[in-house]
C-alpha cells in the first residue's frame, strides 16, 4: 500500500530533496533493516522485485508460500542468485500465508530450502520440531519465531510471547493486526515482555504503520516492505516511500519524532513535505502518519514515543483542545487546533490554518481591510478563514448548504450569512472582491462537484480554493477560465505546513529562494 500521494503531485523542491536523500544513502549504523517481502509466483519474478529495489532495502523474505508448487524444488539455488541476507518463510493460511497443504509437506519445503544459504527462517511460535531446529542452526540460520494474531490483540497478550527465544539467537516476531490507536499502544508496551536482543514487532493494518516506520527508533531488527500491489500482509508501505520520503536507515533511538493524526491519515502530503525539510537541513527527526480514532490514546502513544510536534487533521482540531496546557489566541477564537508542540509543561498548541491561509492572499491583495469577501462553507476551515479575515478588518458573507450552520458562525465573528443557492448568488454580488471556497464538494472522491455552480465570476474577483486534491476543482477551473486572479489549496497547505516547521524546529520549511528561479513553491 502506498502511503502518501505520488511524487508528482508534491512540489518540485519536496521530490529534489527525496532524491538527494536516495543518492547519498552510505548510513545504516543505528537503524533497523528493511526486509522486502518477495510473494511472486515465480523464483525469476522474485529475483526481478529484488533488482529493481536493491538499492532501498537490506534483505528479503522469500515467502515460499506464494511459490507456484513446481518452483519449490529450486529453492536451495535462490540465496545464491539473489546475493542479499534472505528469510525462508513458509506461512499457512491461518497465520496470513497462502500455503495450504499438509504441515508434513511444509516442513519437507523448509528442510530442503535450507540446504541453500538461508541466513534466517521464520518458524510460527507453535511449530515444534527439533530436527527441523537442529537442521536450520547447523546450516548458520537463525530462527525467527513468530506469532501473527489476526483476531485482536488480547489473544497475542495472552500468549507466553516472553518463551518465544528459546535459543540466544532466536529472534523473537510479534505480528498482530491493529484496529485502534488503543490496541497500537498495548501492541507497542508488549516489546517490554519480550526477552532482550534482536526483536521484531509488527503492527499490521493502517493503525500499525508507526512500527512499520520507527523500527529503528523502537529498537527493532527488522520492518518488513513490499511493492505496491504485491503486499506480503496489511499495511506494507513499498521500499522506495520508506527509503525516500521516511529516511528508514536515518532513523535510530536518538530520531526525533513528529507527526500528523488524524482519521484517516493515509492520505496525507504532510509526510512529504516536512521529511524533506528535516532531510535538508540535516535534522535527525522524521514526521510519521499516525491514524487515532480516540484522541484519548493518543497522548500514551506520544509519551512512549517521545513525540516533539503534531500535526492535527480531521476529525480531532476541536477533541485536542482538551489536552492543550497552553494555547494561542488563533486556537482561542477558533476553537480549532491544528498544531502541537511538546514542551516541558505540556502541550501547546498553536492554528497555522490561519497565517497559512493569509500568506498566500498578501502578493494579491495589498490590504484586505474594507474588502468585501464570500466564504462558501462553514466547517472547521471556514472557522480559520473567516477568523483571519475579520482580524485583517474584511467584511465577510458566509453561504453554506446549512444555512444554520453559516449563521451560527456569522454570528460568532459579526459576518452576514446565506443559502448556498440563487439567494446566495444575489447576495455574493456585492461580496465579491474575494471568494473563498472551503466546503469539501470537489475533493477526491467528490472531484465533480462545483459548491455554487450558480454563481458567475466577473473576471475580476479574487478566488481561493482551499481544497488542494485535486490541484484544480471545477470551481477553480471556472474561475481561471473566466479570468479570476486564483490562489491554489496547496499554497496554503505549504504556508500552514512552514509555521508548523517554524514551531518544531525554528526553521523556515523552504529553502532560500535562489534568484531568478521564480516561485519556487
Ligand atoms: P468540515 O468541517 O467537515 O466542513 C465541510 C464543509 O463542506 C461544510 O460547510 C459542509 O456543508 C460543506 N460541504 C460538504 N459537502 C458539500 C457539498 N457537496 N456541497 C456543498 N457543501 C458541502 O471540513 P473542513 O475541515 O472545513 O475541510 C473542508 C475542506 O478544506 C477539506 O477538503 C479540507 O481538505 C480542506 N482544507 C484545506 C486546507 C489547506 O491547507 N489547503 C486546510 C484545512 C482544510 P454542511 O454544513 O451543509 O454539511
Amino acid at each position: 500500500m502506498r502511503d502518501i500521494p505520488e511524487q508528482g503531485s508534491l512540489p518540485a523542491y519536496c521530490i529534489e530533496a527525496v532524491h538527494s536523500v536516495q543518492c547519498s544513502r552510505s548510513y545504516r549504523m543505528e537503524s533497523a533493516q528493511l526486509c522486502l517481502c518477495l510473494t511472486g509466483r515465480t523464483l525469476d519474478q522474485n529475483l526481478k522485485t529484488l533488482e529493481k529495489n536493491r538499492n532501498f532495502i537490506d534483505m528479503a523474505e522469500l515467502r515460499a508460500d506464494f511459490l507456484d508448487p513446481d518452483e519449490r524444488s529450486h529453492l536451495n539455488r535462490f540465496p545464491a542468485l539473489a546475493g542479499i541476507p534472505l528469510i525462508l518463510t513458509v506461512r499457512k493460511d491461518a497465520d496470513g500465508g497462502q500455503f495450504r497443504e499438509s504441515e508434513s509437506i511444509r516442513r519437507e519445503i523448509l528442510s530442503r530450502g535450507i540446504q541453500g544459504n538461508y541466513r534466517f527462517v521464520d518458524l510460527e511460535g507453535d511449530l515444534d520440531d527439533i530436527s527441523l531446529e537442529e537442521t536450520i542452526r547447523q546450516r548458520g540460520a537463525r530462527i525467527i519465531r513468530s506469532i501473527h494474531a489476526f483476531d485482536g490483540i488480547e489473544s497475542l497478550a495472552a500468549q507466553k510471547i516472553e518463551r518465544l527465544r528459546r535459543k540466544p539467537d532466536d529472534i523473537p516476531k510479534l505480528a498482530a493486526l491493529i484496529k485502534s490507536t488503543a490496541e497500537l499502544n498495548q501492541l507497542i508496551q508488549m516489546q517490554d515482555r519480550l526477552p532482550e536482543g534482536d526483536r521484531i514487532l509488527i503492527g499490521m493494518g493502517s493503525y500499525g504503520t508507526v512500527t512499520r516506520i520507527l523500527a529503528g527508533r523502537l529498537g527493532l531488527f527488522l520492518s518488513y516492505t513490499s511493492t505496491a500491489g504485491a503486499e506480503a500482509a496489511p499495511g506494507q508501505i513499498d521500499p522506495e516511500t520508506l527509503d525516500g520520503i521516511y529516511r528508514f536507515h536515518r532513523i535510530g533511538p536518538n530520531t526525533a519524532v513528529y507527526g500528523v493524526i488524524g482519521n484517516p491519515v493515509a492520505h496525507s502530503f504532510s509526510p512529504g513535505i516536512h521529511n524533506p525539510a528535516f532531510s535538508r537541513l540535516g535534522i535527525n527527526a522524521v514526521y510519521i502518519p499516525i491514524q487515532v480514532d480516540r484522541i484519548d490514546d493518543f497522548f500514551p502513544l506520544a509519551e512512549r514515543l517521545g513525540i516533539k510536534g503534531i500535526s492535527v487533521t480531521i476529525p480531532h482540531k476541536q477533541t485536542v483542545l482538551a489536552h492543550l496546557r497552553s494555547r494561542n489566541a488563533a486556537v482561542d477564537a477558533t476553537g480549532a487546533c491544528n498544531t502541537l508542540v511538546r514542551s516541558d509543561s505540556g502541550w501547546h498548541g498553536e492554528n497555522t490554518d490561519v497565517g497559512g491561509f493569509l500568506a498566500p492572499l498578501a502578493p494579491h491583495i495589498k490590504e484586505l481591510s474594507g474588502k468585501r469577501a464570500t466564504v462558501i462553507g462553514a466547517g472547521g476551515a471556514a472557522r480559520s478563514v473567516v477568523y483571519s479575515l475579520r482580524k485583517e478588518g474584511c467584511s465577510v458573507l458566509i453561504l453554506n448548504r446549512t444555512p444554520s450552520k453559516a449563521r451560527d458562525l456569522a454570528l460568532a465573528f459579526d459576518c452576514r450569512w446565506g443559502p448556498l443557492n440563487t439567494k446566495g448568488v444575489s447576495q455574493a454580488a456585492s461580496f465579491n472582491d474575494l471568494i473563498v471556497q472551503t466546503t469539501s464538494a470537489g475533493m477526491a472522491l467528490h472531484s465533480e462537484e462545483d459548491p455554487f455552480p450558480d454563481y458567475c465570476f466577473t473576471g475580476q474577483e479574487i478566488v481561493y480554493e482551499i481544497v488542494y486534491t485535486p490541484p484544480v476543482t471545477p470551481f477553480l477551473s471556472r474561475a481561471i477560465a473566466a479570468g479570476c486572479h486564483t490562489i491554489k489549496g496547496i499554497d496554503m497547505l505549504i504556508a500552514q505546513a512552514d509555521l508548523q516547521f517554524r514551531l518544531f524546529t525554528g526553521q523556515p520549511l523552504q529553502q532560500d529562494r535562489n534568484p531568478g528561479t521564480g516561485n519556487d513553491l
